[in-house]
């Protein structure tokens, strides 16, 4: 049976990268019918954050992707945090110890530095020198008993060239000589993650890893533990980068994209548009539909068209893929979510915020241009008379000033408030004075946001702000 795993190090919150990377993984499992399973990477204790762990997993079910084994949902390979995994890789380090796999070595943090200083200086590869594969039984146990730390390193193999086929990348090899003897146990008797990363993915009977391409590197040492043990491998294969517009690696300083799956649910982004344009980072689907739901998504995912070019954060992409989401959402659905965005934004009462829904929901791309797109709504708006100039309108502040005094006082009798007959109201005004209708509605639309877009044509903005408020702000475009 495939089985999978996602294996977040709760050192901060969910990230883009880590993210799709949980999501492909997630997208394959659910493919062939298999277990995906998430497991916290928590033995780096001092880089862990509070709060870490429960993020997370909050922003993956966010996502809509739900681990068939996790911490709080325990199947038969648990535990599920490395932290509560210690006697499983003491009792494997003990083997390794015992088979000559593996040995402790007491030599200080000076004393390596001096040895990579030599061989920097000779320009050589800085390599761990074997010094204590040379100690007795005595001299450790004297040097234990002593109290002395001790870090417990494999004694990698001659000779030995470690091959995988990478579902992503086909065939990438190493060479034992490259490799030096690495650490497997810190000294705080914690195992590295290259270690109890092949103890857990061996133990859980992982069948497929799709992880960074940053990993590339640790494979042949997690191989090496494999064949040393006898283990059986399992696949991996190696995700690109995503990359910023300029093709540029993202760092944790680069703001030009938001890099937290926590900032997409601020903004208003749909979970369902982000899972939706997440897949398509580095994976293509067949045609040219870009749509996708998740179950269209599991059925139509493939291994076989992970890409091998970085693939590119297009923020404005996003934002399409979400107004898709948004445009096709039921109008109650619409209102239920608009509801918390819209009462932050609008402090006038008298609004109809269903009404004003029907507006917006067609010309917003997320949520978090509620604000912005409404708050004219409060308040009467400072106006700029450089607004009433619109080329492709016709209209400046001599001819806008005209309409609407021309304006005012047929809307004073007007007694049917509905933007049909509103709009009706002021195209007759324009055909009587022999005006073009922008030439009326602009200088309207102006007049009653102070804004140069809207969402919403004039006459919907007179409907939702009503009679007086509506006088009341056109009087003041005359004044
Ligand atoms: N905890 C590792 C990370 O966050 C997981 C690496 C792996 O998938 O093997 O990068």
């Amino acid at each position: 049976k495939v089985r999978v795993r996602y294996a977040p190090s709760p050192t901060g919150f969910l990230h883009i990268g880590n993210a799709r990377t949980a999501m492909f993984n997630y997208l394959f499992a659910k493919h062939y019918g298999g277990d995906f399973v998430l497991r916290i990477e928590d033995t780096d204790i001092e880089r862990n954050v509070e709060g870490g762990e429960e993020s997370q997993l909050h922003y993956l079910n966010w996502l809509g992707i739900d681990p068939d084994e996790s911490p709080q949902k325990p199947g038969a390979c648990g535990p599920y945090r490395q932290m509560e995994r210690l006697d499983l890789y003491r009792a494997i380090v003990d083997e390794m110890l015992e088979k000559g796999y593996a040995y402790k070595c007491f030599c200080t943090a000076e004393e390596l530095a001096e040895v990579k200083a030599i061989q920097e200086a000779q320009g050589q590869a800085p390599m761990y020198n074997r010094k204590c594969t040379h100690l007795s039984a005595e001299e450790i146990a004297e040097k234990e008993a002593a109290g002395m730390p001790y870090v417990i390193r494999v004694k990698v193999p001659e000779g030995k060239t470690y091959t995988f086929d990478d579902m992503i990348r086909g065939t990438i090899s190493f060479e034992s000589k490259d490799i030096g003897d690495w650490v497997i146990v810190k000294s705080n008797g914690i195992p590295t993650y290259n270690f109890a990363v092949v103890v857990d993915d061996h133990l859980m009977n992982i069948t497929h890893v799709f992880r960074g391409e940053e990993h590339i590197s640790n494979t042949p040492k997690q191989l090496m533990i494999y064949d040393l043990m006898g283990w059986e491998p399992p696949k991996y294969g190696h995700m690109t980068l995503i990359v910023n517009e300029n093709k540029k690696k993202l760092s944790k300083r680069d703001h030009s994209i938001m890099q937290y799956i926590s900032q997409y649910d601020e903004s208003g982004y749909l979970p369902e548009a982000m899972f939706n344009f997440m897949a398509l980072l580095g994976w293509s689907p067949e045609g040219e539909e870009e749509i996708f739901s998740k179950e269209e998504l599991i059925a139509q995912f493939s291994e076989h068209r992970l890409s091998k070019a970085p693939s590119v954060f297009d923020v404005n992409k996003l934002k399409w893929v979400n107004a898709q989401y948004i445009h096709k959402m039921d109008s109650d659905a619409f209102y239920a979510h608009a509801l918390p965005y819209l009462k932050a934004a609008i402090e006038n009462p008298d609004i109809d915020l269903k009404a004003l829904c029907a507006i917006i929901q067609p010309r917003i791309e997320t949520f978090g241009e509620i604000k912005d797109a409404v708050d004219f709504f409060n308040a009467l708006p400072s106006y700029d008379n450089a607004l009433y100039t619109h080329k492709k309108m016709k209209t400046n502040a001599e001819i806008a000033l005209a309409s609407l005094k021309l304006v005012v006082p047929v809307l004073e009798k007007q007694e049917e408030w509905s933007n049909e007959a509103l709009y009706e109201t002021l195209c007759a005004i324009a055909k009587e004075h022999a005006l073009k209708n922008g030439q009326v509605l602009w200088p309207v639309r102006t007049a009653l946001s102070g804004k140069e877009r809207t969402a919403g044509g004039a006459t919907e903005i007179a409907f939702l702000l009503g009679k007086s408020e509506t006088l009341k702000r056109l009087q003041q475009g005359i004044a």
